[in-house]
C-alpha cells in the first residue's frame, strides 16, 4: 500500500471519532510471490491478527494493488524479481484468510485497476471473495487506470455516511457521489452488497453520464483514433442513441478527397437499459445514474476457520 493517499486520509478522518483507543489502523505489505513468501505473509498475518484484542463494531478494509489488464487477476508479489498476479478468489483467501474472524461483516474497498470487475471472470471471483469473507458491503472502481487520489473525497463522504452517521449504505450511495464530476469522467463505481443469512449477494453500478464528454458513462477520446484530430465530437442524439462523428472533414479517406460524413470514425452509445437518474449533483447536461441492482445468489461455502491455519 502506498504511503498517503485516500487510505490515509480515512485513517486521519476518522481517528478523532474514536477517543480512548476505540480506533485501531494496520498497514499490512504483502509479497506472496513464492510459497515460502506466502507462508511468511501467513505468519506475519496471523501475529498481526493475535494482536487485535477486541471485536470491533465497524471494520474497514482497504485493498490497494495493481490489476493484470488482460485476466483481472491481482498483482500477488513478485517472483524472480518480476511481479505475478495471481487468480483474484486465490489472492483474496491467501491475503484475508489470517484476518477472517475480525473482518466479516465489515466494509471492503478495493482500490485496483478496472480489469478486475471488467473481466467477468475476475468479477465472479471477488463476488465469491466478498461472500467467502462475509463483506456486508464492498467498493470497487471500473477506470482502467484508477488514480488513487480521484476516488479520495467519495470514500471521505461513504464513510463518514455509514460508519459515522450511521445511514444504509445503498441510501447514502447518491449522495455520497452526488458532486463528484471529477470521479465521475473517471471511472464509474461499484457497490455490492451481501446478506450473508439469505446467500445473496447484490450489486449496482453508479455510472456518471456527461452529454458530449461521458455518453452514458463512456469514454469518449479527446483524440480521433482514425485520423489523430484532437476534438470536439459531433453529438446526434436519437432517442437513447448518442453517436459522436469526427469533426475532421478529411477523416477515414483520402485527405485532399473530403471524404464522406459516411466514412469519418464515430462512437454510438445507447443509455443503458433501466438506468436510473439520481437528483444529487444533477445537472442539464450531467449526472450520476443507477444501473438496475443484480441479484447472485451464491453457492460459496461458509467461512471455514480451518483455511485460515491451513496457509
Ligand atoms: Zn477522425
Amino acid at each position: 500500500m502506498p504511503p498517503g493517499g485516500p487510505v490515509e486520509m480515512l485513517r486521519q478522518f476518522l481517528i478523532p471519532y474514536y477517543p480512548g483507543g476505540g480506533f485501531k489502523f494496520m498497514d499490512i505489505e504483502f509479497d506472496m510471490g513464492t510459497t515460502v513468501k506466502q507462508k511468511e505473509y501467513a505468519t506475519k498475518a496471523l501475529h498481526l491478527a493475535a494482536t487485535i484484542e477486541q471485536e470491533y463494531r465497524n471494520v474497514l478494509v482497504v485493498i490497494t494493488d495493481h490489476t493484470d489488464q488482460d485476466s483481472g487477476d491481482l498483482f500477488i508479489g513478485e517472483t524472480r524479481g518480476k511481479p505475478i498476479a495471481g487468480e483474484v478468489y486465490e489472492f483474496m483467501t491467501c491475503l484475508l484468510s489470517p484476518f477472517e474472524r475480525a473482518i466479516r461483516g465489515g466494509t471492503l474497498v478495493m482500490l485496483a485497476c478496472g480489469s478486475i470487475v471488467r473481466q467477468t471472470a475476475s468479477f465472479e471471483a471477488l463476488q465469491d471473495a466478498v461472500v467467502r469473507f462475509g463483506f456486508s458491503a464492498s467498493i470497487a472502481f471500473d477506470a482502467e487506470h484508477l488514480q488513487l487520489a480521484v476516488t479520495s473525497s467519495f470514500l471521505l463522504n461513504i464513510i463518514e455516511a455509514t460508519l459515522i452517521e450511521g445511514h444504509d449504505i445503498r441510501a447514502a450511495f447518491p449522495e455520497a457521489l452526488g458532486y463528484l464530476y471529477h470521479l465521475g469522467m473517471h471511472s464509474n463505481v461499484l457497490l455490492l452488497t451481501c446478506d450473508l443469512e439469505a446467500s445473496v449477494l447484490k450489486y449496482t453500478k453508479y455510472i456518471w453520464s456527461h452529454r458530449d464528454y461521458r455518453p452514458w458513462g463512456n469514454d469518449l477520446p479527446l483524440q480521433c483514433p482514425t485520423c489523430g484530430t484532437p476534438q470536439q465530437w459531433k453529438r446526434h442524439t436519437d432517442g437513447n442513441t448518442s453517436t459522436f462523428t469526427c469533426v475532421y472533414r478529411g477523416c477515414g479517406g483520402d485527405h485532399a478527397a473530403r471524404t464522406d460524413v459516411v466514412t469519418r470514425h464515430k462512437f454510438s452509445y445507447v443509455r443503458p437499459s433501466g438506468a436510473m437518474v439520481l437528483q444529487p449533483g444533477k445537472r442539464m447536461q450531467s449526472a450520476w445514474l443507477m444501473l438496475p441492482t443484480v441479484t447472485v445468489t451464491t453457492s460459496v461455502a461458509v467461512p471455514l476457520a480451518s483455511e485460515a491455519a491451513g496457509l
